[in-house]
């Protein structure tokens, strides 16, 4: 190092800093489908029920996801009474029905759950088509910093044999969230 003129110095300084903070950057940011992922195999149980959020506070993005989805997407959303789940999506008439005694917050949860659904592509089995929807919402709630890991690890939980869906359709589940996410 000594004999090295300042110059080379500053300049091999530079290089080992920039690979230093390479490695730091790549290993502090995880795929959030990967942090998904593992969240979902660390639930050993099967949680089939799902407890939605309170609160009204994510209402407007619920309104903003509802224009996305039928002016983009062409879908239409209404609400209303359900009796065994909280949201359904019929893929060919692009109909989204979700359960009118959720709060808004969860009207949005499930809304998101749903609006994957509408953008899955047509080749998966019944469970991967779930772990698609539940990727989607998962980086569309986080991307509205409403990050609830833990709900949908659960609600994945029973359904690992699908979780190869995470990997494999890694860049359409990040896709469908970019464009329901659009500004
Ligand atoms: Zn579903």
């Amino acid at each position: 190092m000594k004999y090295l003129p300042w110059i080379h110095r500053g300049i091999l300084l530079t290089l080992i800093s920039l690979v230093i903070g390479g490695v730091v950057y790549f290993h502090t940011t995880v795929d959030p489908l990967i942090t998904l992922e593992r969240a979902v195999q660390a639930v050993v149980y099967v949680e089939t029920g799902y407890r939605s959020a309170p609160g009204v506070h994510l209402y407007w993005q619920a309104q903003r996801l509802e224009h996305v989805l039928s002016f983009v997407n062409g879908a239409t959303i209404t609400y209303g009474p359900l009796a065994d789940s909280y949201g359904v999506t019929n893929t060919q008439t692009r109909q989204i029905h979700i359960d009118d005694t959720l709060s808004w917050n969860g009207r949005f949860e499930v809304l998101t759950h749903e609006a994957g659904h509408l953008l899955q592509p047509g080749r998966l089995n019944s469970v991967e088509a779930e772990v698609f929807a539940e990727g989607v919402s998962y980086l569309v709630l986080r991307h509205y910093k409403h990050d609830r890991l833990e709900l949908h690890a659960h609600y994945l939980s029973s359904r690992k044999a699908g979780l190869h869906v995470l990997r494999e359709f890694a860049t359409d589940i990040r896709y469908a969230a970019q464009i329901l996410t659009v500004r």
